[in-house]
């Protein structure tokens, strides 16, 4: 098994200086994730570490999961398996490309079996009937619902907790694309205020995600305002915020999520969201591989 979960003794909470934080008294840190491994870093390998379990101890070895072709999930899950000695089979939405993503190359490197799937054929995906045809055509297999969405994928999200559980933080930063991290980090630290940064347009099935995860403590709060424009979408002081973020404190941040995260933590900063003395970690999830599908040179990294 990959070794990143035994990296808890090295320190990887890095404060931010900044006058801003100075002036409003707030003390603002973040939880390098992006540098657990080079290549699985970030929350996906959480996600991903009970299904890993799993799948080493049952006698099928095989994992079948689904994403996009810039996903972070699949590009962790075909490194994992593939480095774990676990069959792995990756469903992709959208037509057969004329030329492969950079990520689904790499998957395609870490031996991912890859097939995609119509838009149609895609959103059949959580169905019995599909489900029964996976088994049939492929036979046994642990399937990982796209971006890990489970209870499972949850409980594995929540071991981030074991990073930070000895500091006094008065707010979690982390952002939300299925919510199954957040869901993670709220399930198993009840005392701290949660906050998601929505990075999709429209998240109004927020409530049924965490009851579907079974959460029932309401100490978490969801943002809406820095999705940017919806999923992946970005402009120019997105962009320049990240250049300007990696010319002070040297920490690269992908577009898609945690560029947002921090554009809007400093913005409520500045709006006075947090009260003086608040003590807020934010979680950077890697995927900075996501980063591959811009323009060269777009980025100062
Ligand atoms: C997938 C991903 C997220 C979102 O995690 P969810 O558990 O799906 O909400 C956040 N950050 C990065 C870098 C990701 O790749």
């Amino acid at each position: 098994m990959i070794q990143l979960l035994n990296t808890s003794e090295k320190n990887i909470i890095e404060p931010l200086q900044s006058k801003l934080f100075t002036e409003k008294k707030v003390s603002v840190s973040m939880l390098r994730l992006d540098l657990i491994h080079p290549v699985v870093s970030g929350n996906k390998i959480f996600k991903l570490y009970y299904f890993l379990e799993e799948a080493k101890k049952s006698l099928h070895k095989q994992i079948i999961t689904f994403g996009g072709p810039y996903s972070n999930h699949l590009a962790a899950a075909a490194f994992a398996c593939n480095h774990t000695g676990i069959k792995c089979m990756g469903f992709v939405h959208g037509e057969i490309p004329k030329a492969l993503s950079h990520t689904l190359q790499f998957c395609l490197q870490n031996n991912m079996q890859i097939e995609f799937l119509t838009r149609d054929d895609y959103k059949k995906i959580n169905s019995k009937e599909f489900i029964q045809q996976l088994t049939k055509k492929y036979g046994a297999h642990i399937l990982i619902p796209e971006g890990g969405f489970s209870v499972k994928g949850m409980n594995g999200a929540g071991l981030i907790y074991n990073y930070f559980n000895q500091k006094n933080y008065t707010h979690i930063c982390c952002p939300v694309g299925t919510a199954t991290t957040f869901a993670g980090l709220i399930k198993a630290n009840k005392e701290t205020m949660i906050l998601g940064f929505s990075v999709l347009k429209n998240l109004n099935d927020l409530e049924e995600r965490l009851l579907f995860l079974n959460i029932d403590s309401k100490k978490y709060s969801i943002i809406n305002d820095y999705n940017g424009g919806g999923y992946a979408k970005k402009n120019k002081e997105l962009i320049s915020f990240i250049n300007s973020f990696y010319d002070t404190y040297t920490i690269p941040l992908d577009f898609v999520y945690t560029g947002k995260m921090m554009y809007g933590v400093y913005d409520l900063v500045k709006k006075n969201y947090f009260s003086e003395g608040s003590n807020v970690l934010c979680i950077h999830t890697g995927g900075l591989q996501g980063n591959n599908s811009l323009p060269k040179g777009t980025l100062n990294f």
